[in-house]
């Protein structure tokens, strides 16, 4: 369920909370096949929708826009950071690249990692800060807006999070306004 807009949300490390939402309610958008990482990538139907819109239009332009990692459960979350929390030695400091289970946007099924299709023949791993350098992400900064997405985690962003030039969250209906209502308000004290 959405949050209200007026009640008090508590963050984890600057990460605001989600649920986790209904299998029926996605559709899957790509299949990702890089390496041990092959799977398929599921968005909340009416945000997948729009980002075949997003791509075919990149597509259009040249580019080669990939989705990477859409909708996660709390459990593969878990997996994700316990993982991150052994390499970086406290919770705190993977909270900085990794939301703690319950606590990532990709539970919500509105938000996407994207990749550049071209980047890895030239040397640029998926997932990486240098995905922000990419004619990708040049493009995804001007003209995502109008198929209804925006980068989550800009530089120097109020959460405190790691600029993430590929994590995007679909903000294009009332329902993922409300969605993400507290944390594009930004965190409170
Ligand atoms: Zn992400």
């Amino acid at each position: 369920m959405p949050t209200p807009a007026n009640s008090t949300v508590v963050t984890k490390y600057g990460h605001f909370p989600y649920a986790e939402i209904s299998r029926d309610r996605l559709i899957v958008v790509a299949s990702y096949g890089r390496k041990e990482y092959q799977r398929y990538v599921e968005m909340e139907r009416e945000a997948g929708l729009a980002l075949f819109r997003l791509i075919n239009a990149a597509r259009d332009e040249g580019l080669w826009i990939i989705p990477i990692s859409g909708f996660r459960t709390v459990d593969y979350q878990a997996q994700l950071f316990n993982r991150q929390v052994q390499k970086q030695g406290s919770e705190a400091a993977a909270a900085r690249i990794s939301a703690p289970p319950g606590y990532s946007e990709h539970h919500t099924g509105l938000a996407i990692d994207l990749g550049d299709g071209f980047a890895a023949g030239e040397g640029i791993p998926d997932i990486t800060e240098r995905f922000g350098q990419t004619r990708a992400y040049q493009w995804l900064q001007k003209n995502a807006k109008d198929y209804g997405f925006e980068l989550s985690f800009p530089q120097n962003n109020p959460q405190g999070v790691m600029y993430e030039p590929w994590h995007w969250r679909y903000v294009g209906s009332e329902y993922a306004r409300q969605v993400f209502a507290a944390a594009r308000r930004g965190p409170v004290g």
